[in-house]
């Protein structure tokens, strides 16, 4: 069971109810005599009660699942606290150690940053303060588009690319050394829900290419370990993990809930039986091979070419080697799993030549890199696959002016730009005209909620990042007019509330 409370009263641990468990991690936060160099007298603590505890049991419920927890409990004091009383106590259960450890650990940061809770400092040499815990945490939790900056103002990316890659799906199969770059690549360019299909535990030999891995880390799941690793690195990502085998019978089931597919394994039967898959379910398969020091890449679209274009039966197991038997340097599968993310992120984008047509040959003793063609086979069985669907389409927040004047219901313009840039607003039909420079735009401020408003800039792009924003913080209704003010050919400038606006008096 979970269970997080309040107390008003001191904290009386509860006891570990839990005969399954070997491992049980405590915390207890205590109030001490000082805080930053100031010496505290006593503390109080004020709570958003109901959100808290929501917020709480919630927290605690990610904990479970997340660590495999078969007990957790966590209480909070509220009210006058003395020093040296316990502030927070957090008790963590788990079949061994080091999953309480790292579940004690994340709640102890969570709980800080989420809680609706104020604290305020009794100094005993001067005023107290409020703090809400949440804002005194410095682990700011940046948005996807904060985090994806950098590639974000790519043209071949922008604000509507970086939408596309949030909502995008992608299952990698098979967390050796391939998805050791194509996962972090990937989850770093902000795909939103990451899969992995894997049903070993690591071992010492995985360590020198499986870069996602440690030491400390021998014995335990490898599709566990890779979503732990994901969350580390990019906190909104989801990850799905599935300890097993992908086999002709679950893969229906697993793949059939991804945009894209990604083949990380090293075993022909593997390779054969995702193209058959990836046919059946009309989804792209991307797909790496190494042996030693080369390999090649290349995607396999719905309809091929196929595999079984070349080979219409697969060629037995042994004939070529894998890593096991042949040996590999750690960078070969490193290099191919980036070229992997990066056909992936050429599907969602759309930019370049995807290699689906072609096979990418790289041999890295030399550098020497080739790119054979690849062509159909007649009678090939997918050239009966239905075509890719694409990744989920993305929602209508970025408009044309068209689209604008279609509009039926009241809307504000929120003019983005600088006051050192030129004057004027554009008839789009709005109720108002509200000139707010980016650089002081402040959400509470500036939005109404519920009420549908346009972001306008000069080109777009400035209007489509802030949409964006303000869409993961859950304002649906902010939309940013595309182009900006640019792509308006014909414009109807009011410059400003000049007299011509203003009605005309009567001079009778
Ligand atoms: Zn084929």
């Amino acid at each position: 069971m979970s269970m997080f409370r309040l107390s008003i009263t001191t904290i009386c641990p509860p006891p570990l109810d839990c005969s399954t468990a070997g491992g049980f991690v405590t915390f207890e936060g205590k109030v001490r005599t000082q805080n930053e160099g100031r010496p505290v007298e006593f503390l109080e603590y004020e709570a958003f009660e109901e959100m808290a505890e929501a917020e709480g049991r919630d927290l605690l419920q990610e904990a479970k699942d997340r660590f495999e927890l078969e007990w957790v409990e966590a209480v909070h004091r509220v009210g006058k606290l003395a020093i040296g009383e316990t502030a927070v106590w957090i008790g963590c259960a788990a079949a061994h150690r080091r999953e309480a450890f790292l579940a004690c650990e994340f709640l102890i940061d969570e709980l800080k940053h989420r809680l609706p809770i104020w604290k305020k400092e009794h100094y005993s040499d001067g005023p107290s303060e409020w703090v809400n815990l949440q804002s005194a945490s410095n682990t700011k939790q940046l948005t996807p588009s904060e985090l994806a900056a950098r590639q974000i103002v790519l043209p071949e990316v922008g604000p509507a690319g970086q939408e596309a890659l949030s909502r995008a799906r992608v299952v990698v199969v098979g967390a050796g050394g391939l998805a050791a770059t194509i996962l972090p690549y990937l989850a770093g360019a902000g795909i939103g829900t990451l899969g992995i299909v894997e049903p070993d535990v690591l071992e010492a030999s995985n360590l020198h290419r499986q870069i996602l891995f440690g030491h400390a880390d021998l014995g335990r799941s490898k599709a566990r370990l890779a979503a732990e690793f994901l969350h580390r690195l990019h906190p909104h990502i989801k990850t799905v993990a599935y300890e097993e085998r992908l086999t002709a019978e679950n893969a229906p089931r697993i793949l059939s809930e991804f945009d894209i597919v990604v083949d990380g394994t090293d075993s022909l039967e593997a390779k054969f039986a995702l193209n058959d898959a990836c046919q059946a379910l009309s989804r792209p398969l991307v797909q790496a091979s190494i042996y030693q020091f080369e390999g090649y890449v290349q995607t396999i679209l719905p309809g091929g070419p196929c595999l079984r274009c070349l080979w219409p039966e697969a060629p037995a197991e042994g004939c070529v080697g894998t890593c096991a038997q042949a040996g590999v340097l750690g960078v070969t599968p490193g290099f191919f799993g980036l070229l992997q993310a990066n056909e992936v992120l050429k599907l969602i984008l759309g930019f370049g030549e995807v290699l689906s047509e072609r096979q990418l040959l790289v041999d890295l003793r030399d550098g020497s890199m080739e790119r054979l063609r690849r062509t159909r086979r007649k009678g090939c069985s997918c050239a009966s696959s239905k075509p890719w669907a694409g990744v989920s389409k993305a929602l209508n927040w970025e408009v044309d002016s068209e689209q604008v004047h279609r509009w039926t219901e009241p809307f504000v313009c929120l003019d983005l730009r600088e006051e050192d840039e030129p004057d004027g607003q554009i008839e789009l039909g709005q109720v108002a005209w509200i000139r707010t420079p980016l650089s002081r735009f402040e959400p509470a401020n500036a939005l109404v909620p519920g009420q549908r408003t346009l972001l306008v800039c000069a080109t777009g792009g400035r209007s489509g990042v802030l949409a964006l924003r303000l869409r993961e913080e859950n304002n649906p209704e902010a939309y940013s007019l595309k182009g900006g003010l640019k792509a308006i050919s014909d414009p109807i400038v009011v410059t400003g509330a000049d007299e011509s606006c203003l009605p005309i008096k009567d001079s009778q």
